[in-house]
């Protein structure tokens, strides 16, 4: 992830960093080595956001075109408890994710159907 939580404030990695996801709430740590682009991860395994997947420089690349307060927006189904961090929701509330690597057909189709849901539906909440 490219934000976690220090002082409740949306914030990306640095040295040392210790925060809480976005999504899960659970503690993360900051990971800023030289080989894999600075991210947080959560500091114990936990099962998060199973959509979610390790970011790239590419990835990075597109959400940064965007600001900062539309990057990394989670969204709940207060109905079912499913989460999922969108990578971007303009503010006119379009969902973006940048992907980059292959997907079946039906976890597209369960993807554009949750991020659909949550445009429409006001049961649906925005964490953040
Ligand atoms: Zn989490």
């Amino acid at each position: 992830m490219k934000y976690s939580l220090v002082n409740n404030l949306k914030v990306e990695p640095f040295p040392g960093g210790k925060g809480i996801c976005l999504c899960c709430r659970q503690p993360t740590v900051s990971k800023c080595g030289i080989k894999v682009i600075h991210h947080w991860a959560h500091k114990s395994l936990v099962h998060c956001d199973n959509w979610w997947e390790n970011e790239t420089e590419w990835h990075r690349k597109w959400k940064s075109h965007f600001p900062q307060e539309c990057q990394e927006i989670v969204l709940f189904d207060s109905l079912t408890g499913e989460k999922h961090i969108a990578d971007v929701k303009t503010k006119s509330g379009i969902v973006i994710e940048f992907q980059n690597s292959p997907m079946s057909h039906s976890e597209l189709k369960s993807r554009e159907s949750f991020y659909k849901k949550n445009s429409l539906d006001c049961k649906w909440k925005e964490i953040l």
